[in-house]
């Protein structure tokens, strides 16, 4: 249903404060939004860019609803917040997105369910819970395929390839017990993704796809256009649109497609800003942050057009050191005081006049 336009000076609350809750509040800042940041780690990046940040832990139920409290609307940055501190929270402040896109997307298991009941393709998978299990799920997805974690998998952090059946012991073993899904390993072209948002009246907008590079599990580059059929493009984002009305989403999401012979298969969906579309605050007029604060604040979305390719490349850990000679770029620093090996520290995007 749609909702009143809350006003320029109204206040976002976002749960977490990692770079897309900083990204998300600069975008907010623009609109004239002040935003309050709930994060339980010291000195979060997006603390720099903010009004305010309560630093408390996600079953702090009083933090949570002094937060709830002094804010107009809340989203978050972050799939993995706890659901109880949704339910903790949902009477004071409209949470969009919703629950239910988070409830599915903390789950790997439910969202290939849901994935499938909204009619769309997945990799086969299969629950696993134990050796035995897993054998059963062997049985019927054979290999190679892999094991992922039901649960705060990413970056292809609890994530094991089963190359061969005797593979599978010691993939299992790396799941430490945690319930799991085995998934058929599927032989992509190429993967893509889709940044898409849904409005407060229900209309939906999507950026065009790009195509993702990953290294050791980690977004490497997203270059846009993605090349790729003109109808898989289409189809890309009708697939967006169909997962966004499914859930009666509001906000941006990102959805990972792998390109395959036979058509289009979803890897998953992000119910948030996510990576992949950093690429548009730098040739777009309307970027994927500010797309989410217009819906989550009930103004008409931007339409997503595109006035430049662009090949956006993350910048992780000691690469962040040659920020102040990336000239030919635009470059996003995050702020974040250590560059650990593999740590998102910023992102540089490459732009040229649309091809
Ligand atoms: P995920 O954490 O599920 O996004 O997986 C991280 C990366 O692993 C993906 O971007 C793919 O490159 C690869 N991957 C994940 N699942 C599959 C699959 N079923 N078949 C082939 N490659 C996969």
């Amino acid at each position: 249903m749609a909702f009143e336009p809350l006003p320029s000076g109204s206040r976002i609350g976002i749960l977490g404060g990692g770079q897309l809750g900083r990204m998300l509040a600069l975008a907010a800042a623009r609109l004239g939004m002040r935003c309050h940041v709930y994060e339980p780690a010291a000195d979060p990046c997006a603390a720099h860019v903010v009004e305010r940040v309560t630093r408390a832990e996600y079953d702090d139920v009083a933090a949570l609803r002094a937060f709830a409290n002094s804010v107009d609307v809340i989203t978050y940055e972050f799939e993995n917040v706890p659901l109880a501190a949704i339910d903790a929270i949902a009477d004071i402040a409209p949470v969009r997105p919703g629950r239910r896109a988070l409830e599915t997307a903390q789950d790997r298991l439910a969202e290939k369910d849901f994935l499938r009941a909204t009619g769309l393709a997945t990799a086969p998978y299969a629950l696993v819970e134990d050796a035995a299990t897993l054998d059963d799920a062997l049985a019927e997805i054979g290999a190679p395929s892999i094991l992922k974690t039901r649960r705060l998998g990413y970056d292809g952090k609890g994530q094991a390839r089963i190359m061969a059946l005797p593979d599978a012991a010691a993939a299992w073993k790396s799941m430490s017990g945690a319930p799991s899904v085995l998934e058929g390993f599927i032989d992509f072209k190429c993967e893509i993704s889709v940044i898409a948002a849904r409005g407060g009246d229900g209309s939906v907008v999507a950026f065009d796809p790009g195509e993702n590079v990953h290294m050791d599990g980690i977004l490497h580059t997203t270059t846009v256009p993605a090349a790729i059929k003109a109808s898989t493009a289409q189809d890309a984002v009708l697939i967006a649109g169909r997962i966004l009305n499914a859930l009666d989403y509001v906000g941006v999401i990102g959805v990972e497609l792998f390109v395959t012979r036979g058509g289009l298969v979803v890897n998953e969906f992000a119910p948030r800003v996510h990576n992949s579309g950093h690429w548009t605050q730098d040739s777009c007029l309307i970027d994927q942050f500010e797309q989410h604060v217009r819906a989550i604040c009930g103004w008409p979305l931007g339409d997503g057009a595109r006035h430049s390719d662009a090949v956006m490349t993350n910048l992780l850990g000691d690469d962040i050191l040659g920020a102040a000679d990336m000239r030919g770029t635009a470059v996003h620093v995050y702020g974040k005081p250590d560059p650990r090996p593999g740590r998102k520290m910023g992102h540089a995007t490459l732009i040229t006049p649309r091809g």
